[in-house]
């Protein structure tokens, strides 16, 4: 197979991640490895190995294909699988058979969960996700009395994994107050349940900001996604972190590399215009490169005239719009740019590095998308493997 593009894994890289993480975290605090959207983008048949190698037994997806997929890459092993988001009525069976937690934020699923496990002869596990604030899923408070009602009365059928919320936006200090009154909220519908005889073995909060910002919602166990992978939650959250100090330098390394090649080098006259249309126009002799990638493989039409890569240890800008399946690069401050040189979407390069969000000024969410979206069929490879 023909790849114009390949991603590598840094296995050190993870390595420390997982450390940084872990020297955070209270001892008795489970770690959950979020790996939905394929591990970010890293590739679940790559990463979820790697992460086993490291220490890591309990992962997070969000549907339960992303299960079935994590499944099938664990074969024997009995680390935890959880899914937070969408399930399929049709598919609590499986789940309950396969010892698969998974979130209920349904007064529907909560019930069909229960009279599954009965018939099964077999607990259901699950996480009761209550609404604390965020308004996306998450079991509203009206419901809360029949919830508890329903778990006393199906007792036998039921494992009750934990509680759990998500924040709406722990990044943003912005948002911090709503994130403080969530916390509130969750601690109020705990003891709510728990006066109703009703508990669970763990209680769960965080995801990567709210793990950095919020020490208190560390409690059980921690779902972690972006940051194991090297990235921070956003800007703010490294700098409250570790970047206000007097010599920052980012604790986090990135995993993740994207690379290609030149594919063709030409020279531009000053005052034509580059690829389709009149976006780019060279106000001076030029020379540039095209490189077979395009949003077609997951690069960002919105790095149009924006984005940057690395050639020859050098960063240069993307000109002219992203294309379905190449972009142009402007060399024209290097020497002796050829046919073949490797250019590096995402990564280092001799003494630069191209962060994904340093494509652009856009928001930090880039880093989400931008991974999420790299194609499941680009080959990738470990390296620095110990
Ligand atoms: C994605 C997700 C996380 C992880 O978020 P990060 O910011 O990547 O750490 C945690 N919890 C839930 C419910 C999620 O959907």
């Amino acid at each position: 197979m023909d790849n114009t593009s390949y991603l590598e894994l840094d296995a050190s890289a993870l390595h420390n991640n997982f450390e940084y993480i872990r020297n955070r975290l209270p001892e008795r605090t489970i770690l959950s490895h979020v790996i939905k959207g394929n591990a970010y983008g890293h590739g679940v048949g790559q990463f979820v190995p790697l992460a086993m190698d490291y220490g890591a037994r309990h992962f997070s997806v969000f549907d339960s294909f992303e299960a079935y997929e994590l499944k099938q890459c664990l074969g024997d092993h009995p680390a935890r699988i959880m899914i937070m988001g969408m399930i399929f009525d049709e598919q609590i069976e499986w789940a309950i058979e396969n010892d698969i937690e998974f979130f209920v934020f349904e007064l529907h699923r909560l019930k069909r969960a229960l009279a599954t496990a009965r018939k099964m002869k077999k607990p259901a596990l699950i996480h009761l996700e209550l609404e604390t604030g965020m308004n996306r899923t998450g079991l509203e408070k009206a419901f809360w009395p029949t919830a508890a009602r329903l778990l006393k009365e199906y007792e036998d059928c039921v494992e009750l994994m934990g509680f759990c919320t998500h924040f709406a936006g722990a990044e943003s200090i912005a948002n911090h107050i709503r994130i403080r009154r969530q916390i509130k909220r969750f601690r109020r519908g705990v003891s709510r349940f728990n006066e109703h005889g009703v508990k669970a073995h763990y209680h769960h909060t965080a995801c990567s900001a709210a793990f950095m910002r919020f020490p208190q919602t560390h409690m059980d166990m921690v779902r972690i996604g972006i940051m194991q992978y090297g990235f921070w939650p956003s800007m703010e959250t490294y700098i409250a972190t570790e970047g206000a100090s007097e010599n920052p330098s980012d604790p986090l390394r990135r995993v993740i590399s994207w690379k290609s090649r030149v594919m063709s080098t030409k020279r531009v006259d000053k005052g034509d215009y580059v690829g389709y249309g009149t976006s780019f126009l060279a106000t001076q002799d030029m020379q540039v490169v095209a490189v077979p990638v395009g949003y077609g493989h997951g690069f960002s039409r919105s790095l149009s005239n924006s984005g940057r890569a690395l050639v020859r240890g050098e960063r240069v800008p993307v000109i002219g719009t992203v294309n379905m399946n190449m972009m142009v690069l402007d060399v024209s401050n290097l020497d002796n740019v050829e046919t073949g040189d490797e250019v590096v979407l995402i990564g280092q390069q001799g003494e630069r590095r191209i962060d994904v969000s340093s494509f652009s000024d856009y928001s930090d969410q880039l880093n989400y998308e931008l991974l999420t979206r790299l194609p499941k069929d680009i080959p990738r490879y470990v390296v620095n493997a110990s």
